[in-house]
């Protein structure tokens, strides 16, 4: 199996666990989306911020990107800043780098 067949795998076999241990999971989650807080961390797959936050799927909004940047010339960045504050009404935004980061350190 390659890597992205096992993902994929991977996520029908975690959505039929959701659904059996709550059959109403994911009607929950579509019908809201309110989070506080907007994350904007880094792409590094070893910083996945639900679960360096113990979050649970609809708790926090979240950009990543190399380095976790904030530019002002970055349209991808603003229309998710944008989206998160009139939209979604996040009370909180959070920046946060790690350790070793590679789109920092040297190369
Ligand atoms: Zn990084």
């Amino acid at each position: 199996m390659k890597p992205f067949e096992k993902i994929l795998q991977d996520n029908k076999d975690w959505a039929a666990q959701m659904v059996a241990e709550d059959p109403n999971y994911f009607k929950r989650l579509i019908e809201i989306q309110s989070p506080e807080v907007l994350w904007i961390g880094c792409s590094d797959s070893r910083v996945p911020a639900d679960k360096i936050t113990g979050t649970q799927p609809g708790e926090i909004f979240v950009h990543r990107n190399v380095a976790n940047l904030v530019i002002h010339t970055d349209l991808n960045l603003l229309s998710v800043l944008q989206y998160a504050v009139e939209v979604i009404k996040v009370k909180h935004v959070i920046v946060c780098g790690h350790h070793n980061c590679g789109g920092i350190g040297r190369h």
